[in-house]
């Protein structure tokens, strides 16, 4: 089996390296380090850049389908059988040129990750996960998850054919539920936190020999979320060059580590000349990796909540991945509320992007770091659109007020009018 090409596996904790199979085969113990183990040892993955730049002056990027596979050679799976027709990434980035007028910045893009298979972000990370579990051989692929890595999971299980079981926290919003059932996924909806969930998880796929797909462990996960990076970098001369900042919501940390080092590869392969800051946002009530930049540790686990269930995250498993992209990228952490996350998820529809809460938090972390002069009025702005609205339809009627009922008359409509 030829592979992508993977160097090493490097552990974020110790720096211990762990070398690929020599047959560069994918293996499902490309789990953790086995110095630090589960908690700490979170694996990095690193690439051949010289053999990816030769590659790529081979078959150019232009050249390729509009989707993630495009970069098959940074991401950690055998090139043959990628399943090209499965259309991941590529997504939309929209110039909201009236709204950064209004917010005061040079320019504002809006990358829509709504539109992926599943509508969310995390399609990238579970297309990569699922395919990796084939080539790995497994029978069954579990999660847990908030909402959205659950959906996307289950979805590309599906495309598949492999059996997903998924285990989410009772807060898991009903749209999500019912995509997770239509796809055919067995749903476990553990009475207890999202933490609870997870450890449950984790304990039964090494009780049934499932794959995990959970990506604050399973370093292939975060090369999916990379490509979301490695696509703002590719595109970047389409809107004027590189961002000033890109803002990423943050739950576990996963996603704003990944679009970090998608962006930072490309920098190495002089894709790009320099690199974007990064604006990390949290919610005002559940932000434990701004205590975790500034303490170099976790908090305690508080008994705050948000209305973004996907970044309802009080034990983020991926903080050491999230604070040493933020650090790196002489990023900045802010902190928004639900009622500034409500007022953005009016914002970005009125621009025509309908943002799930946990998405609109990018913009609202945009807007709260503007007016505290973080981001300044010459600065270009991307913020990642990470969910669709439709995912969580109560909190965007509660966003979004209610409509006008009348009775069937012109009159009425007039009347409405002048009211
Ligand atoms: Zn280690």
């Amino acid at each position: 089996m030829i592979t992508s090409l993977v160097t090493e596996l490097k552990c974020v904790t110790c720096n211990a390296l762990r070398k690929v199979r020599s047959d560069g085969a994918p293996a499902q113990n490309w789990m953790t380090c086995e110095v630090c183990g589960n908690e700490d040892g979170i694996l990095d993955i690193h690439y051949d850049f010289e053999a990816v730049r030769a590659a790529w002056a081979d078959r150019p990027l232009v050249e390729r389908p509009h989707n993630h596979w495009r970069y098959a050679e940074l991401l950690p799976l055998a090139s043959s059988g990628l399943p090209w027709q499965w259309q991941v990434g590529w997504t939309p980035v929209v110039n909201v040129d009236r709204l950064a007028a209004q917010l005061g910045l040079k320019q504002l893009l809006l990358k829509d990750e709504g539109r992926n298979p599943s509508a969310s972000f995390k399609d990238r990370a579970s297309s990569v996960g699922v395919v990796h579990a084939m080539q790995c051989g497994a029978k069954t692929i579990a999660c847990a998850s908030t909402g959205n890595a659950a959906t996307s999971l289950a979805c590309h299980a599906a495309l598949a054919g492999i059996p997903a079981k998924i285990f989410v926290p009772q807060t898991a919003p009903e749209p999500k539920l019912a995509q997770l059932l239509v796809y055919g996924a067995t749903v476990f909806v553990v009475e207890g936190t999202y933490d609870e969930a997870y450890q449950l998880c984790s304990t039964a796929c090494d009780q049934f020999g499932w794959y995990n797909r959970n990506c604050a462990i399973n370093p292939v996960l975060v090369e999916g979320k990379k490509t979301g990076g490695l696509e703002i970098a590719e595109r970047s001369s389409d809107f004027g060059g590189v961002p000033d900042w890109v803002a990423v919501s943050v739950g576990d940390g996963c996603t704003i580590a990944g679009v970090w080092k998608g962006l930072v590869e490309m920098h190495a392969l002089g894709v790009i000349d320099r690199l974007p800051r990064l604006l990390g946002v949290q919610a005002a009530e559940v932000a434990p990796i701004k205590y975790a930049l500034e303490h170099d540790q976790l908090p305690k686990p508080g008994d705050g909540t948000t209305m973004a269930d996907s970044i309802d995250v009080a034990v983020p498993r991926n903080w050491r991945k999230a604070v040493q992209a933020l650090r790196a990228a002489e990023g900045e952490l802010v902190c928004v509320s639900d009622e500034q996350i409500e007022a953005a998820m009016r914002l970005a529809g009125g621009h025509g992007v309908f943002a799930e809460p946990a998405a609109a938090a990018a913009l609202a972390g945009v807007v709260a770091a503007k007016e505290a002069n973080i981001v300044g009025t010459q600065d270009r702005v991307l913020a990642m659109i990470t969910g669709s609205g439709l995912k969580d339809t109560r909190s965007a009627m509660r966003a979004a007020g209610q409509p006008i009922r009348i009775p069937p008359t012109v009159d009425a409509v007039a009347a409405a009018l002048e009211t």
